[in-house]
């Protein structure tokens, strides 16, 4: 029996941005007794049925936006006798349709890190049960990944998560409600030595794929000590402590390494935590912006962001401080107007973003604006060959719907054109042109415009296309940029590096 686990995707470039960590960390949890599993992640090429024999197992990880083809992959590797299990963040919402539609024998609820073994175990004896429940598992739980099996030169960044859970809670986003409240931080010890070991395989980039990585802000701090709760101000010190011993780990190893993250604007009150994460090579990071104005930010439950003056200075300070910001900006918000585009466009260039992302409102399973949504459709809601547009992931992306709230005032393709034009204008040549003095050389230069324009390519066009014909010819830009691009992120690999701290020779073996 072999095991196979498969990350679907219906467009493959060849050349992968980011390591899909699940298919590496579910490779340890993998027993050693059924051999390294075969991995395919179809964001480099198609799943091919050919190698799965009869009795092998088959997992398959499902967001949302990979449902459609998952659930494809589960019906053709079932069909070849394949024990098929389904798991991640939307198999976890909805366990049944993987079993309807997915072929699936089992599906895993939850982190997979610990109850894996099991599932692969019961394949093996027959008798796999119909869900699993994961749970939410301690971050001493959490397993590393087994990076000696990535496929060499094929990806860009690889992806180490250092805390999961976020505090917040944004109408838009599953995470709180899926990756809980409770922030749940790993060992620095656990993470540097992830992180020695794709230096030494020559990975030079890393994305720190944490849903927040500033848990604790310095309003929490201030709130738990005007209510005088000693024990919750105990509780924040000690993770904020947690997150700064992190840092300095990380300070401490090769200057060559970029790492990039995901963090709320509130970061940029707190100098110390800019410093810090300067210091620790932490180059980049995404920040939800979402609105340009108070209202917007309210509908989306995120009023402890910034708008108006404050918002581009807040920004700013972020680069101030050595931090590159990719700032993420949703539209077709019931508060957006038809100037809101624009405004949105000259916000992002007077904040000094090295990127930036425009996307349009989706209701996403497991959110708070999914549930109102769904609500709203009552027994009309409308059908398209027969599915509701509520299981919208179950048409195929030709068929579905580009936006899917009604707009008070603008009709779903001005919302699309509008937000189009936004990309256009944030990636024309000359305005890349004009971010790309963020580096020196000329060659660096170059080096940023070519990752922009693939950057553009493979978010904007793929997401927002109307017709096949342009998202084609998208994915083949992409798949010509991604390349040359590869290469610019690779690092002479350093065999010898050790853990700060240790002699190569004291260094426990890496991996699981
Ligand atoms: S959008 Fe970001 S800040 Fe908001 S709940 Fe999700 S992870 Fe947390």
């Amino acid at each position: 029996m072999r095991v196979h686990l498969v990350n679907p995707s219906d467009a493959s470039f060849g050349i992968g941005v980011i390591t899909p960590r699940w298919l590496y960390v579910l490779a340890a949890a993998t027993p050693a007794e059924y051999g390294d599993p075969i991995i395919t992640d179809e964001t480099l090429e198609p799943f091919d049925p050919n190698f799965v024999q009869a009795g092998d197992v088959v997992g398959i990880g499902i967001h949302t936006g990979n449902a459609y083809r998952g659930l494809e992959v589960g019906r053709v590797a079932r069909a070849r006798g394949a024990w098929v299990i389904y798991g991640g963040i939307h198999a976890t919402l909805y366990p049944e349709e993987a079993h309807e539609l997915g072929g699936a024998h089992s599906v895993v609820m939850g982190d997979g890190d610990v109850v894996w073994k099991t599932v692969v175990a019961d394949c093996g004896t027959g008798t796999p049960q119909r869900i699993y429940q994961g749970g939410r598992v301690s971050a001493d739980r959490f397993l590393p990944a087994r990076w000696d099996l990535t496929p060499p030169k094929r990806y860009m960044w690889a992806s180490v998560q250092t805390i999961r859970g976020c505090p917040k809670h944004c109408s838009f986003c599953s995470v709180w409600r899926t990756d809980g409240q409770q922030p749940r931080q790993r060992s620095a010890d656990t993470v540097i030595r992830e992180i020695v070991q794709l230096r030494q395989l020559g990975y030079r980039f890393i994305a720190l794929a944490d849903d927040n990585f500033y848990p604790v802000t310095r309003t929490d701090l201030a709130l738990a000590e005007r209510q005088n709760n000693r024990e919750r101000l105990a509780e924040l010190q000690a993770i904020r402590a947690e997150r700064f011993d992190l840092m300095e780990r990380l300070a401490q190893l090769p200057a060559d390494l970029v790492f990039y993250t995901q963090i709320t604007m509130e970061a940029a009150e707190d100098e110390q935590f800019l410093d810090a994460m300067q210091k620790a090579h932490i180059k980049g990071a995404l920040v939800g912006v979402e609105a340009v104005t108070a209202e917007g930010l309210k509908s989306v439950y995120k009023d402890f962001n910034c708008f108006g003056e404050q918002l581009a200075e807040r920004l700013r300070t972020f680069k101030r401080h050595g931090v590159h910001v990719l700032g993420s900006f949703i539209f077709g918000l019931s508060t957006d107007r038809q100037d809101t585009f624009e405004a949105t466009a000259a916000l992002a260039k007077e904040a000094d973003l090295t990127f930036a992302q425009f996307v349009t409102m989706t209701p996403f399973p497991g959110t708070v604006d999914f549930q109102r949504w769904e609500e709203n459709q009552g027994e009309t809601v409308e059908r398209i060959q027969g599915v509701p547009i509520t299981r919208y992931w179950l048409l195929p992306t030709s068929l579905r719907p580009k936006l899917f709230i009604p707009h008070p005032t603008m009709s779903p393709e001005e919302i699309r054109i509008r937000t189009q034009g936004v990309w256009d204008s944030f990636y024309s040549l000359p305005e890349i042109w004009k971010r790309s003095n963020c580096v020196k050389s000329l060659k660096a230069r170059l080096a940023f415009l070519f990752i922009s324009k693939l950057y553009r390519q493979m978010y904007a066009n793929t997401g927002i296309a109307t017709d096949s014909a342009r998202r084609k010819s998208a994915n083949r830009w992409a798949r010509w940029l991604a390349k040359p691009c590869r290469r610019l992120f690779q690092g002479k690999p350093m065999p010898e590096l050790a853990m700060p701290g240790y002699r190569q020779s004291e260094l426990i073996t890496l991996g699981p």
